[in-house]
């Protein structure tokens, strides 16, 4: 597992000052307990935010989480009852590993593959990082 705290440093160092530029806010979760499951109510949104799939996050979030559980229609029903910090946690470390570029910290990145190694590849100002894709 990656350093996280040293990677939000590095992320922090090198985006340059802008008063014109928004910081990428991630969408908290919105969510409610049923039994022992924890439901994400919001999850399509907070997916369609991070402009990935929602299968991807979710199979993030899931690993990071320690739980099973699925996607059902807008939502995602986890098998363990959470707290929404804890998963807020998980989607803001999934916005800094597969979203955010980590020389300008704007969100207008793609994934790409180029055989086994994949990318983080940042439309804004050009840089691919590699990444270790889930
Ligand atoms: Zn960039």
């Amino acid at each position: 597992m990656e350093d996280y705290e040293k990677l939000l440093g590095e992320a922090f160092k090198k985006v340059k000052p802008c008063e014109f530029c928004d910081r990428f806010e991630v969408k908290k979760v919105e969510g409610m307990h049923e039994g022992t499951k924890t439901i994400v109510t919001n999850f399509a949104s907070i997916a369609s935010h991070l402009r990935r799939k929602p299968e991807h996050v979710a199979k993030f979030l899931l690993g990071e989480l320690a739980s099973s559980g699925n996607i059902e229609g807008d939502r995602l029903v986890l098998t363990r009852k959470l707290t929404s910090a804890q998963i807020n946690e998980k989607v803001e470390k999934y916005a800094n590993s597969f979203v955010k570029c980590s020389n300008c910290g704007k969100p207008d990145t793609e994934i790409i593959k180029e055989g086994e190694q994949a990318f983080l590849k940042c439309m804004a100002c050009g840089t691919k990082k590699a990444i270790h894709d889930i």
